[in-house]
């Protein structure tokens, strides 16, 4: 293995002071990183910081972008607030309470997923971190993998990270979640996800996987992980002290008849880029696992035209299957990520042209939105009046997948509550009694 051994340590704003690279950077750089940290999760570490970002090329590189926070997240009344008290040695609880209410505003929960998604057991039992919103796929955020190995700076899941308990969104046991999916034949996926699952010790992670093998959980066939470790730790697969034992797992549960798909969450070409980024997707290939590879389109790190086609294209070489590009959700330090919907179709589309069918496996751009999983298909013009031609690939109700709808071009738009419907029309389909009439957000 050409691998170097690296342990992780995070690096966060208690200790980025003792990184040179962050040391070389412009004091006013270093002030901005500690105030917007103050208010956004901040959690790199040395592979990131050593292997992918480039500094000659900071503040603009984008694996610098993805990881340290910057000035723009934050408007400039909240920064300066922050500044403020930050520099007058304002009292904890001050502090404390100016940065709770900026967080506050930052919708920590989109597409209403505590309110529509928590199944329950014959018994009335609710059970916390399991949402099946899909018919056939269970989505299930273990309590011990609501981490990352880094954060990603747009993220919507920090209050997650950030230790605000009553937003917290974790299963507790398992047993609940085998039988709910005992009682639902129709389940053939489960997603864990989190966070991160791949953060978790292979022995958390077997406690949690190993029971789904029980024979009355045959109609299971499909276990995803959806991770960013391949990109952000792919240390996790290769040389970590249990790297072994979890490939290992992935071999029993291959053994035992079921598909393991690694969703792997690379945001950009660089990602693939280095040896053990490599050794890792050889590995668990090598294991029977199949790699997905999905990202959202976000600026400053990966909106452009080269940065998806090269993604797709080095991905397939190497084996992995292209499958979603997103659209970044409704939260967090949008206006700063953002990329409209019209230009990220726009840049989808000059990407797809140019890549082989083997990567054209992908779908986007694609809102992952309360009524369902809405792909943006195309811009056309119908009888004079522009419009995106839009369908679900997924929805809450399953009659409305597949069936193409309209709305109204914009080239502003940026999700799809900020869509309008085209010719002045409702599609009939579409269950007026959700928060949504139409497409327009309640
Ligand atoms: C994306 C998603 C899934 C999986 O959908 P696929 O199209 O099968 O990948 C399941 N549940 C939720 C809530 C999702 O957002
Ligand atoms: S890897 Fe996923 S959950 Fe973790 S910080 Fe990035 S976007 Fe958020």
């Amino acid at each position: 293995m050409s691998a170097t051994t690296m342990t992780y340590r995070p690096i966060t704003r208690h200790n980025v002071d003792q990184l040179p690279q962050f040391h070389a950077l412009p004091p006013e750089l270093r002030h901005q990183i500690r105030v917007v940290s103050a208010v956004f999760p901040f959690r790199t570490n040395h592979y990131i910081v050593d292997e992918l970002i480039d500094w000659h090329n900071v503040p603009n590189d984008p694996m610098y972008q993805l990881t340290f926070p910057q000035r723009e997240m934050l408007s400039d009344e909240d920064f300066d607030q922050v500044a403020h008290l930050m520099d007058e040695h304002a009292s904890p609880k001050a502090l404390k309470e100016a940065i709770y209410n900026i967080q506050m505003r930052h919708n920590p929960h989109p597409a209403g997923q505590l309110k529509y998604n928590v199944p329950t057991l014959p018994d009335g039992t609710e059970l916390h971190g399991v949402q099946h919103k899909y018919h056939e796929t269970v989505l299930f955020f273990p309590s011990k993998g609501q981490t990352c190995h880094a954060y990603c700076s747009y993220c919507f899941r920090w209050p997650q990270f950030v230790g605000i308990q009553d937003l917290k969104f974790a299963a507790k046991e398992v047993e609940g979640l085998v039988e709910y999916i005992r009682l639902h034949p129709e389940v053939s996926d489960i997603l864990f996800t989190g966070g991160d699952p791949a953060i978790m010790s292979t022995e958390a992670l077997r406690s949690y996987i190993e029971p789904l093998l029980a024979p009355e959980l045959d109609h299971l066939h499909t276990i995803r992980i959806g991770t960013k470790a391949v990109a952000y730790w792919p240390q996790r697969f290769v040389t970590d002290d249990d790297a072994d034992d979890l490939l290992r797992l992935f071999e029993e549960l291959i053994a035992a008849g079921k598909h393991v798909a690694i969703m792997g969450h690379y945001s950009n070409p660089r990602e693939l880029s280095t040896p053990i980024a490599q050794a890792a997707i050889r590995r668990l290939r090598a294991a029977g696992c199949e790699i997905r590879m999905q990202a959202p389109i976000i600026r400053h790190v990966n909106d452009s035209v080269d940065d998806w086609a090269t993604l797709w294209r080095e991905g397939v070489k190497l084996g992995l299957v292209p499958y979603y590009m997103f659209i970044s959700r409704d939260t967090g330090p949008k206006h700063y990520f953002e990329v409209p919907l019209a230009e990220s179709y726009q840049i989808f589309r000059d990407a797809y042209s140019q890549v082989s069918g083997l990567s054209r496996t992908v779908r986007g751009p694609v809102m992952s939105a309360t009524p369902g999983k809405v792909h943006i298909n195309g811009v056309t013009r119908v009888k004079n009046e522009r419009v995106f031609v839009l369908s679900f690939l997924q929805g809450r109700d399953p009659k409305w997948v597949g069936r193409p709808f309209f709305a109204k071009f914009d080239d502003e738009a940026t999700w799809l509550f900020d869509l309008e419907p085209a010719f002045g029309t409702e599609p009939k389909f579409f269950d007026a009694e959700t928060t949504y009439s139409y497409i327009r957000a309640s």
